[in-house]
């Protein structure tokens, strides 16, 4: 190919025209394209949104799942508790869920206890 400023030939791989420094264009727009596939999506199917403030969405409760797994196979007895309070407390931010975690953790600490001193 030639460079459209300078007209001297170059490399189609180039990013940049050796002689005069002009950027390849056609590489240029081809990397635009594969950058982001997802954003010409974007614009054919969401531009109308644009013109309307974005909604924000509600703040996003913390899922009580696995802090309430870890609850009830705390209690239970068994390493699920541990498990599931482990889990827990990893992903969950809340004071509650991580409380949940805790008392899973220690209700599983009790069951170990009690299972080890039965054997002993
Ligand atoms: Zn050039």
């Amino acid at each position: 190919m030639f460079c459209k400023k300078c007209g001297k030939e170059m490399s189609e791989n180039s990013r940049f025209c050796p002689y005069c420094g002009e950027e390849n264009e056609v590489l240029a727009n081809k990397e635009e394209k594969q950058a982001d596939p997802a954003a010409a999506y974007r614009a054919m199917y969401n531009d109308d949104n644009e013109y309307r403030p974005i909604q924000k969405a509600p703040a996003q409760q913390e899922s009580k799942v696995i802090p309430i797994l870890a609850l009830i196979f705390g209690l239970l007895g068994g390493w699920l508790g541990l498990l599931f309070g482990i889990i827990g407390l990893t992903k969950c931010k809340e004071k509650g869920n991580k409380a949940m975690c805790i008392i899973g953790i220690v209700a599983w600490a009790v069951w170990l206890t009690i299972l080890i001193m039965q054997n002993a």
